[in-house]
C-alpha cells in the first residue's frame, strides 16, 4: 500500500494511492463507519505521523478502507464515493511526512560513494550519522531553493526508512518490526563544506546538509510489505534527463536492521522518524558537474515512485565576508 499526504482545495489530507487515483483516508473511513452503522469511535487522523503512531491497527484500518472503497467503485455505489476519490494529477502531493520527530542520515554507507568522496578503500567500522531539521523537507514538485552563495550544490538519492514503532535498545532480530515503510530522500548537499578547502579537512555538516529545502522527500510512503527486499532495490537519479546515479541497495555497508539496532542504543526511535540510508556513486562531487538554477532532478526507487524537483536560487540577503 502506498500512502500519501495531499492537498485538495485548501485542506491537507491523508491518502491511499490507487493507481492513478487517491483515496481520502479520513473521508472514506467516516463513510464506511456510517454505512456499517458503527459509531464514530475516534477523531480523524491529523496526519501521517498520527497514522504511524497507531501502528498495526492503523495499517489494518487503511487496508479495510482501501478494500471497501474498491468494492464500492466496482458496484453501483460509485456515486456515493464522490468527494472521496481524486485523480492523482489533480491534487497537490505534499511530502509524506512534514513533521518527523527526527531525520537521521547516514553518510558514507555505499562503497562506491566513499571512493568518489574520500578516494581511498578503507571502509567505516561504525555508522556516520548527521541530522537534518524538518525545515529542510520539501515535497514533490517543490523548488529546491538554495542560498545564492552556494556554488557546489549536489544531489544524493537515498532510500529513506520510516519508523513505525517506538523503541530503544532494539535487538538486531527485532529491528525490522520497527519499520513502517519506505520513501525517497534526496540528500541535497553543498560540497563547499565537505572539508576539501579546510586545512584540517573538517566537514562542516550544518552548512553542507541542513539548509531549508535540502531534503526533498516523497512522493509516497510505501508500506514495508510491498518492498520485500529493501537492499535489492534499484536507485536512479537523473539531472535534466541525464542518468547520474544508478545503483542497487545491496551495496550498503550497514544494512537496515543494523542501522536501527545501533542508533537505538543511543536514541529512542519514534513513529515518523526517518533514517536515510546513504547514497551510491554518481554525485556531482565526482563529476564536478554541480547543480545550477533551473536544473531538474528526478529520483526514482523501484516500487516507491519518482520524486522530481527543480533548483531555484534565493535572492541574496546576507553574504559571508
Ligand atoms: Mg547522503
Amino acid at each position: 500500500m502506498k500512502l500519501a499526504t495531499f492537498r485538495q482545495g485548501r485542506e491537507v489530507r491523508l491518502g491511499i494511492v490507487w493507481d492513478d487515483k487517491i483515496i481520502d483516508f479520513n473521508a472514506a473511513l467516516r463513510l464506511l463507519r456510517k454505512k456499517s452503522s458503527r459509531p464514530e469511535t475516534s477523531s480523524p487522523l491529523a496526519d501521517m505521523k498520527s497514522f504511524l503512531t497507531l501502528g498495526a491497527r492503523g495499517v489494518q484500518t487503511a487496508r479495510k478502507v482501501e478494500t471497501w472503497v474498491k468494492k464500492q467503485a466496482e458496484g453501483k455505489s460509485r456515486a456515493a464515493l464522490r468527494g472521496l476519490i481524486f485523480d492523482l494529477s489533480k491534487v497537490k502531493i505534499l511530502p509524506p511526512l512534514s513533521n518527523p520527530p527526527k531525520i537521521m542520515c547516514l553518510a558514507r554507507n555505499y562503497v562506491s560513494h566513499i571512493r568518489e568522496v574520500i578516494g581511498d578503500e578503507s571502509l567505516p567500522t561504525d555508522l556516520l550519522i548527521f541530522m537534518k531539521p524538518t525545515t529542510a523537507i520539501i515535497g514533490p514538485g517543490d523548488p529546491i531553493t538554495v542560498p545564492p552563495e552556494c556554488r557546489e550544490l549536489d544531489h544524493e538519492i537515498e532510500l529513506a526508512v520510516v519508523i513505525g514503532q517506538k523503541g530503544r535498545f532494539i535487538p538486531l532480530e527485532k529491528a525490522m518490526d520497527h519499520v513502517a515503510g519506505y520513501t525517497i530522500l534526496n540528500d541535497i548537499s553543498d560540497r563547499e563544506y565537505v572539508g576539501k578547502n579546510d586545512p584540517g579537512r573538517r566537514v562542516n555538516w550544518f552548512f553542507m546538509k541542513a539548509p531549508d529545502a535540502f531534503a526533498p522527500l516523497g512522493p509516497y510512503l510505501v508500506l514495508k510489505d510491498e518492498i520485500k527486499d529493501p537492499h535489492g532495490i534499484r536507485l536512479r537519479l537523473w539531472v535534466n534527463g541525464e542518468l547520474r546515479q544508478d545503483s542497487l541497495g545491496e551495496e550498503m555497508i550497514f544494512k537496515i536492521p543494523e542501522i536501527i539496532a545501533r542508533t537505538s542504543q543511543f536514541i529512542t526511535l519514534e513513529p515518523g522518524d526517518i533514517l536515510s540510508t546513504g547514497t551510491p556513486t554518481g554525485t556531482s562531487f565526482s563529476t564536478q558537474q554541480y547543480l545550477k538554477a533551473g536544473d531538474v532532478i528526478e529520483c526514482e526507487i523501484e516500487g516507491i515512485g519518482r520524486l522530481r524537483n527543480i533548483v531555484k536560487v534565493e535572492k541574496p540577503m546576507y553574504r559571508k565576508q
